[in-house]
């Protein structure tokens, strides 16, 4: 129990992405000197406390009780414990829970200290020899194919690398998505990262839903990159093809003037007006 008014610390921990080996000396270190070990799944973070040979006590936090897990976490960080949140792969809170339990840590004055590693983004991104100047991550895509398309159509004029999770059992579709949506552009599907099977396909969504067909079964965990727009200059030049856009997207169009003038730094009267002519 520490001194009256001095709080423990929360530490968020990276943890490999399939390899063990990537697991960080510092990492390694604050697992082992923590109080309390949150994770998502105990079974799954108790395979590689054992292969660090490390004991210590685990408590799950995970999306169905995040809500009433923060406060309890939030008292034992008050009363000075010092935990250490890890997810069950990669970097905590990146598709993954954490964010009220950091949130409330930040607003309450605990300190909250990262200590970084794999994620499986940034892993995918770095060797995929697509653009890395500017990338947008957007997590897991739509399940469902109507609005999995809608949010296709709203990134399709992304100036930037565009990365996602996707599922093995959803990727063909997909990538019979992006082709519809974005065309022939250039995608790579990167599979397995660290561990014995890894692959990168790269190639046409189109070329590549049809390997991936061709296969009995795609299994494993994937990372999914699009490659950034090659026509952003003409989208950006039309106002009209903007507001067009997001309407196809499913957004009313007095929405879609709105947000076409927000996004540009202009007055509504302006989009108006180019959509009069
Ligand atoms: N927080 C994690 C991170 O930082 O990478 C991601 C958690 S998210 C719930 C899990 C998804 O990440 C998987 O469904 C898959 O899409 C992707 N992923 C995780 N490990 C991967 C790997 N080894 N290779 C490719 N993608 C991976």
């Amino acid at each position: 129990m520490a001194a009256r008014g001095i709080t423990g610390t929360l530490y968020i921990v990276g943890t490999p992405i399939g390899n063990l080996e990537d697991i960080t000396v510092r990492a390694a270190r604050i697992l082992g000197e923590a109080g309390l070990i949150a994770c998502e799944d105990t079974r799954q973070t108790h395979k590689l406390l054992e292969h660090l040979g490390i004991r210590k006590p685990t408590v799950s936090y995970h999306e169905h009780n995040e809500a009433e897990r923060t406060a309890d976490l939030i008292a034992r960080l008050e009363q000075g414990e010092t935990i250490a949140l890890v997810s069950d792969a990669g970097t905590p809170l990146v598709s993954d829970p954490g964010y009220r339990l950091v949130r409330e840590a930040a607003a309450r004055g605990i300190p909250v200290v990262p200590v970084p590693g794999p994620s499986a983004a940034i892993t995918a991104l770095s060797a995929s020899g697509l653009p890395t100047d500017s990338f947008r991550f957007d997590g897991f895509l739509p399940a469902k194919p109507g609005q999995r398309r809608r949010a296709l159509e709203l990134l399709r004029d992304e100036s930037a690398t565009l990365v996602f999770y996707e599922a093995p059992h959803r990727i063909v579709a997909t990538l019979e998505d992006i082709a519809a949506v974005m065309g022939e552009r250039e995608v790579v599907v990167a599979r397995e990262l660290t561990k014995i099977h890894e692959e990168f396909l790269r190639g046409s969504a189109g070329a590549l839903a049809a390997e991936l067909k061709s296969r009995t079964a795609v299994k494993g965990e994937i990372t999914l990159l699009i490659a950034k727009s090659d026509r952003p200059a003409e989208i950006e030049g039309s106002i009209r093809d903007a507001v067009e856009v997001l309407q196809r997207a499913g957004v009313p169009r007095m929405d879609a003037m709105k947000q076409v003038a927000r996004e540009r730094g202009i007055s509504k009267r302006e989009v108006y007006a180019e959509m009069e002519k």
